[in-house]
Parts: C-alpha cells; structure tokens; sequence
C-alpha cells in the first residue's frame, strides 16, 4: 500500500479503522461541572461560564467508525491548537 499524503503533514491522525481523519471525539469520566451564574436586578439569572475539572480517564474515539483510539490520545492532545 502506498501512503497517501496529498497535504505534505505527516502527523494527521487518521483512523486505522475506516480511514476517518476529521472527526474524533474525546471522552471523559468523572467529570466535575460547575457552572457559575448571577443573579440580574430582576431576579433573573445570567450563566456566567463554565469550569470543568476531570479526575477521570479521557479516552479518544473516531468520529466515524467510534473505534477506541486512545493510543493515539496523546499525540492527538499535542496537536489541539
Ligand atoms: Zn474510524
């Protein structure tokens, strides 16, 4: 098999799987969200933002296929810009 590689990067993560290298989606257990909100002079309330805080693993999939692909988890968090 020859390797395709029409854009010259070497380092796109693609799905052993299906072939898939757009769409991927991490996964996260034990997640802690807090949600912060203030409270208008109407007594109304206004979401304020979000703070996430994972204790658990976080596990990487195709987007296509949802094959596992956390081996790859590592690489895939160094090229998130
Ligand atoms: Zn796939």
């Amino acid at each position: 098999m020859v390797p395709v590689n029409v854009t010259g990067i070497a380092n796109r993560l693609t799905c052993p799987v299906c072939g898939n290298d757009e769409v991927f989606f991490e996964l996260a257990n034990d997640v802690l969200l807090t949600s912060y909100y203030i409270q208008n002079s109407d007594g109304s309330f206004t979401h304020d933002g979000d703070s996430t805080q994972v204790n658990g693993e976080v596990l990487l999939f195709c987007g296509s296929c949802q094959e596992d692909l956390t081996q790859y988890h590592q690489r895939f968090r160094e090229m998130i810009f």
